[in-house]
């Protein structure tokens, strides 16, 4: 349908609210979405500079937008700026979904919501008793190492190049969930079992992230074990250097592409208060796929 056609005096607005944001495949996704369903509801970008962060959210409730989502560098200082937010998300100290009821403002954390649905189906599994080792400390690695807590995993090993940054992940996890995280340096992984003795490996760090290809956050000779499942946040390329050497070993790996499309449409679940169906979900990744 043309813009034109589109657009309306009823139609409704949601946007995405960071810096850099011009990267983000946020609009496309919801689009599609609001297409496929017949939605009148069109989804924009807005950069927002960090000294205009409250003014930008007080501007979207008197827009009365239906919602936002909110991306790096914000996740965390928007909940200052909010009036509820989920249990969850205050433990994880991230907000990337925000919902406006009658001008109050709910804020969710739908990218952990999303890497639980992708992983679970794709490494058809869960983290109930098993031993995970997550590589990277940064606010990622955080929220996600919180909700693989909260879904009762039996150890989780925090695996950062910056070891306090590690330390306050565990630290975070031993006191408001349960004492089952430990911190280790990036650089003294090689000489403790952590590793070894790990169901799941989960990559939170950047590298390998496309144009950096050839990078990976373990030495190219580490060696996984084949009963291991590898995940990797990253989705571009959709399979990175660390991936392809996990599945050389016969790991079972799973890329962030269905993260990100299930944190997309669980938000917009939250927004318009629908339940899309899974082939729906399904037809939305495909289609998305040239995006990337
Ligand atoms: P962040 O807060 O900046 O954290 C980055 C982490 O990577 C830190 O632990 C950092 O270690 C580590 N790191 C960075 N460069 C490194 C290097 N050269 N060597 C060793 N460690 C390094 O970033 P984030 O927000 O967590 O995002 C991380 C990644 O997740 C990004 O690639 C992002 O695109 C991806 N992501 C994907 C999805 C999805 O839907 N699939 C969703 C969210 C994020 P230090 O603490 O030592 O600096």
């Amino acid at each position: 349908m043309d813009i034109e056609n589109m657009v309306t005096g009823k139609t409704k607005v949601i946007g995405i609210i960071g810096n850099p944001i011009g990267h983000s495949i946020s609009p496309q996704l919801h689009n599609t979405i609001s297409r496929q369903l017949g939605m009148n509801i069109i989804y924009v970008p807005f950069k927002v500079e960090e000294s205009d962060l409250e003014s930008a959210v007080r501007g979207l409730k008197s827009l009365n937008v239906l919602g936002f989502n909110v991306t790096i560098p914000y996740k965390e200082s928007i909940i200052s700026y909010l009036d509820e937010v989920t249990d969850e998300a205050a433990l994880m100290g991230s907000v990337n979904t925000v919902k406006n009821i009658g001008g109050k403002l709910y804020g969710f954390n739908t990218d952990t919501r999303g890497f639980v649905r992708s992983f679970t189906k794709e490494a058809k599994t869960t983290f109930k008793d098993k031993t995970v080792a997550i590589i990277g400390a940064g606010g990622t690695a955080r929220a996600l190492a919180i909700k693989i807590a909260l879904e009762g995993s039996k150890k989780i090993y925090i695996i950062n190049r910056t070891l306090h940054k590690a330390e306050e992940v565990a630290g975070r996890i031993n006191n408001k969930i349960e004492s089952i995280a430990k911190a280790i340096g990036l650089d003294s992984i090689e000489s403790t079992p952590a590793l070894c003795e790990s169901d799941i490996i989960i990559n939170t760090t950047p590298l390998g992230m496309y144009p950096d290809t050839e990078k990976t956050p373990l030495d190219k000779d580490f060696r996984f074990s084949k009963n291991q499942i590898v995940f990797d946040v990253i989705y571009n390329p959709r399979k990175t250097l660390f991936l392809a050497r996990a599945e050389e070993y016969g790991c079972t790996i799973v890329n962030g592409y269905g993260m990100l499309i299930s944190q997309g449409i669980q938000a917009y679940e939250i927004w318009t208060d629908t339940k899309i169906p899974t082939i729906l979900s399904e037809q939305i990744q495909d289609l998305l796929l040239k995006y990337i």
